[in-house]
């Protein structure tokens, strides 16, 4: 059997793109990477020129591509800075905050990490304790409330996150099976309130580019699992949609797009959700009740 040439050019592949059937060299699998990157960064929603741009950086494969990327191939003039929120999950996030440090000092991008045990008084694995299959819920509140704070406190106009298109796929199933209709109509505000706007600029990137373009840019150091994922409704999820993405491929991309239709349809029909301000932290929250204030309280009536 002979090994399949790149379509673009007569070198090895290293990629195949089950959805048009197309093999890639990896030269032409990161300029294609690279292209859909600065193409999502430039529509509506990404940041200006000159915009100072915090980046969730986890230091795994996804975060370690979206600063890479935001580094090297977006256009000038972005001023970045890393946030590493260090969760307190023993023998996981040790590892991989090193790992995040070295990577942010060769890219030459300003580094912060943020802890839970300094925000919430208490680590992850502690809060959780007796409740683990909730502790992605838990984790997930406090995570996105601690990078608020962090890319507020540096001065950004906006928070970039390392969303992929299967996070995408899956979060659109995962609002379904919630029945959360504010977020299936995509009728939550993005920014405002003291609320630094969020942007995915890897949001249309199946999640094999992104793999397959770390391992060719040395961004994906072998690290540790959260001993958490199990738990997750997310871990179902993901499980249905690269199953139905495998048998007729081009599904997560389908389910994205009729997510955007979708939103674009109903755009206006639903009222607006509300901020107001938590009497227990002061911080703008939705709906009137403070997700992080009430996981924290009943962590505390726990001891
Ligand atoms: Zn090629
Ligand atoms: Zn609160």
């Amino acid at each position: 059997m002979t090994h399949p040439t790149c379509a673009a050019c007569p070198e090895p592949a290293v990629y195949l793109d089950r959805v048009s059937g197309e093999h890639l060299c990896a030269g032409h699998l990161a300029e294609r990477v690279e292209a859909t990157f600065c193409e999502t960064l430039r529509a509506p929603g990404g940041p200006a020129r000159g915009e100072r741009v915090a980046v969730a950086f986890s230091g795994g494969k996804d975060s370690s591509v979206l600063l890479h990327l935001l580094a090297t191939a977006a256009p000038p003039a972005l001023e970045l800075v890393a946030i590493t929120v260090d969760e307190g999950i023993a023998g996981y996030r040790d590892a991989t905050i090193g790992v995040a440090r070295e990577l942010a000092a060769r890219l030459g991008v300003e580094h912060r990490v943020v802890g839970f045990r300094e925000a919430c008084g208490r680590d992850l694995d502690a809060l959780v304790e007796g409740r683990e299959h909730r502790a992605c819920t838990v984790c997930g509140v406090l995570r996105r409330r601690l990078l608020q704070g962090a890319a507020r406190e540096c001065g950004a106009d906006r928070l970039a996150m390392g969303h992929c298109l299967d996070d995408e796929a899956e979060s659109v199933v995962m609002n379904w099976l919630r029945g959360d209709l504010y977020r299936t109509a995509g009728a939550r505000p993005n920014g405002g309130e003291g609320m630094v706007p969020r942007t995915r600029p890897l949001a249309r990137i199946p999640e094999k580019e992104v793999v397959s373009y770390a391992l060719l840019h040395d961004l994906a150091p072998e690290l540790p699992e959260c001993p958490y994922t199990r738990h997750a409704l997310r871990a179902g999820v993901r499980g249905l949609v690269h199953r139905a993405e495998f048998r007729s491929p081009g599904t997560m991309a389908r389910v994205v797009a009729g997510q955007a239709d979708l939103e674009a349809r109903v755009r206006g029909l639903l009222p607006p959700a509300d901020f107001t301000t938590c009497p227990g932290c002061g911080e703008p929250v939705l709906g009137g009740s403070c997700r992080v204030c009430a996981l924290l309280g009943s962590a505390l009536e726990k001891h």
